[in-house]
């Protein structure tokens, strides 16, 4: 049977959607669906459930095990993993480089267009299960770059399976390129020049990798042009730095939003101004137990960030590497902090108010939000507080 190009994708991305949801309409949102929301009283339930926008989110950190050994079969490439078991037996990190070992080894599969449409639209598909209503994706080119991959190669994979998802899966998304800070600016520069004529695809600016030995400062003027071109800055810092890297991102890069930034509460003068001037963080709790940043869960500043005011969005990094997506992240903080429903809805509500969406498109996303907290039912167990 004949098929365009359209419908192949369209049912790719709709192959492994769950059951409920290719039962209704996917052009209506799932939890309009009354018998998805009629199970949801446990607060795994209410979190699985509830809208929400994921901001901190590396496209190659989604790439799973299963999926890594299938790209690198048909491109007919070896592997230090023989199956996906053993691949993810290696995801054991002491730090963020040993981390970035295994990702950068992992990426390198990533050949063709459709690899990166695969990648990305298996990503979306999962997002889209979990009620992820908005994505801001970022992307490392020059870790693609580097081994012979055209731009054009990786952003047009990337890019189709992103309209296909705004049609196909009823959400949005924006995509953000980040600049490998291991690398020199100069590197950096060259990057930027490169994606410029794809820019119509490009909302965001970020700055990402090794953070140690990496100061934000390095990139001065890579952001001081990213920001007279227009873009939407963010970047790591607080993550493996101290509050101090928080304050020169801040400082020398102008961004509006910091990704991580845990170490910010070392600094109550550094806490004061983020909340006053309502800074954005895009905290990664699974992601920081996983690379040591916190010994566990129960030790996560996420619960204290919150009570000082800070504008926290809870998301998933990497989540192919650090044990779940943006839900288990909810839900995992969730148990292990004593969060209650009051808190998972500002965590959802800052994830829009924090997201580079105009301000109608926020506004129907708070809504749907505040009607999905005022609609569903929790089971009287649990103590839930608005
Ligand atoms: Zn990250």
């Amino acid at each position: 049977m004949n098929i365009s190009a359209q419908e192949y994708r369209t049912s790719f991305l709709l192959r492994t959607l769950p059951a409920e949801c290719k039962a209704v309409s996917c052009s209506m949102p799932r939890h309009a669906n009354p018998k998805h929301t009629a199970a949801m009283t446990t607060l795994a339930g209410f979190i699985a459930g509830m809208p929400k926008a994921e901001l901190h989110l590396h496209i190659e950190g989604t790439l799973e095990p299963e999926l890594m050994i299938e790209i690198g079969r048909r491109n007919g490439l070896e592997l230090p993993w023989p199956d996906a078991e053993s691949a993810r037996r290696a995801y054991n990190f002491r730090d963020l480089q040993s981390f970035l070992d295994i990702y950068y080894r992992a990426t390198s599969v990533l050949v063709h267009e459709e690899d990166f449409y695969d990648l990305t639209a298996a990503y979306l598909r999962k997002a889209a299960s979990q009620n992820v209503r908005h994505a801001e994706i970022f992307f490392d080119p020059q870790s693609h770059t580097a081994r012979g991959i055209a731009f054009e190669t990786v952003i047009r994979g990337i890019e189709g399976a992103l309209q296909d998802a705004r049609r196909s899966l009823n959400l949005s998304t924006k995509l953000i390129m980040c600049i490998l800070r291991h690398l020199s600016e100069r590197e950096g520069l060259e990057m930027f020049r490169q994606a410029l004529p794809w820019r119509r695809w490009i909302t965001g600016i970020g700055l990402d990798s090794a953070e140690r030995d990496n100061p934000p400062s390095r990139f001065r003027n890579l952001f001081e042009l990213a920001h007279r071109e227009g873009f939407l800055l963010v970047a790591h810092a607080g993550e493996e730095g101290g509050a101090p890297s928080v304050r020169e991102a801040l400082d020398t890069l102008q961004i509006s939003r910091i990704d991580h930034g845990v170490h910010c509460m070392e600094d109550d003068g550094l806490v004061a101004e983020l909340v006053r001037r309502q800074i954005p963080l895009t905290v990664c709790p699974l992601s920081n137990v996983r690379l040591r940043v916190f010994p566990s869960m129960r030790e996560h500043n996420l619960k204290r960030m919150l009570q000082r005011g800070l504008c926290v969005t809870l998301n998933s990094d990497d989540p192919a590497y650090f044990g779940g997506y943006v839900n288990e992240n909810y839900t995992e903080a969730a148990e292990a902090l004593g969060l209650l429903p009051g808190d998972l809805v500002q965590l959802a509500r800052n994830s829009f108010t924090a997201s580079s969406l105009g301000t109608l498109q926020k506004q129907l996303y708070l809504n749907e939000l505040r009607r999905y907290d005022i609609e569903t039912p929790l089971q009287p167990s649990e103590n839930r507080t608005r």
